[in-house]
């Protein structure tokens, strides 16, 4: 969002979901988060960028930009060979369209209720798999099924 860290992708993202959880919630600043879904070897992390990683407990590393403490990339592999990287949809600007985002998860944890055709997955297991599943459609350039 600054500038100070840069991201090329050469994959057009095709998955995108809102994310209502609390870490989301706390790391985006915001009710939800917004973000999408490509292959992990599909994107170059400009070595000079300020990103600090932080772990979670579910495996996913979030790298924040220390210069603007905004979300810039998080990474998690979904199998030995497979990772995907999550791209807060506000960081492809204008260069990319973002697709239709396919879920809000975690919406049991939302702070504010949405109004949108966008089906809302409550519960943790719930979320869980449905994010695995659109993760898994973003890595390989599918739309993710509804
Ligand atoms: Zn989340
Ligand atoms: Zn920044």
């Amino acid at each position: 969002m600054c500038g100070a860290s840069r991201l090329t992708l050469t994959q057009t993202p095709t998955a995108r979901f809102f994310c209502h959880c609390e870490i989301c919630q706390e790391v985006y600043g915001k009710p939800y988060s917004d973000a999408t879904v490509v292959n992990a070897s599909t994107v170059t992390i400009s070595p000079d960028s300020p990103i600090i990683y932080e772990n979670y407990w579910s495996g996913l590393q979030r790298g924040i930009c220390s210069e603007c403490q905004q979300p810039v990339v998080g990474l998690l592999a979904i199998a030995p060979f497979i990772r995907a990287a999550f791209i807060p949809t506000i960081v492809l600007g204008e260069r990319f369209t973002a697709p239709k985002a396919s879920a809000h998860i975690f919406y049991h944890r939302h702070l504010r209720p949405v109004v949108d055709d966008i089906p809302k997955i409550n519960g943790f297991l719930k979320s869980e798999l449905r994010a695995a599943s659109i993760a898994l459609s973003g890595v390989y350039g599918k739309t993710p099924n509804k």
